[in-house]
């Protein structure tokens, strides 16, 4: 619960810390609170050709709405290059990854 939540409002999650307008009713989108994940990136625009290297933050969370869940992967610079994706698609892309880097061999 948050500080913003009105007592007894309809629905809200325990793990909900999203801010819902205490004048509108049920706005239907609950958040948890984002879990930062430091990571180093590969970005274009880098000198000539290449591309460069940069660490940023993830913003890693979920968010309930329309009934559906969605996660969200958001750079905490560029939110422009988030991802919202169904809980399902998240769960497909886990399953991606485990499996590339099962198949793969890294070298190290
Ligand atoms: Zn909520």
């Amino acid at each position: 619960m948050h500080a913003d939540h009105q007592p007894g409002g309809t629905g809200c999650p325990a793990w909900c810390t999203g801010f819902h307008d205490p004048t509108e009713t049920e706005d239907g989108s609950h958040r948890s609170t984002p879990w930062p994940v430091a990571v180093i990136e590969r970005r274009a625009g880098g000198e000539g050709p290449y591309d460069r290297i940069a660490a940023t933050e993830l913003a890693v969370g979920v968010e309930v709405r329309w009934g559906e869940t969605w996660v969200w992967i958001t750079p905490e610079d560029d939110v422009r290059r988030g991802l919202v994706l169904t809980r399902e698609s998240a769960q497909r892309l886990i399953r991606a990854l485990d499996g590339i880097f099962d198949e793969v061999t890294l070298g190290h």
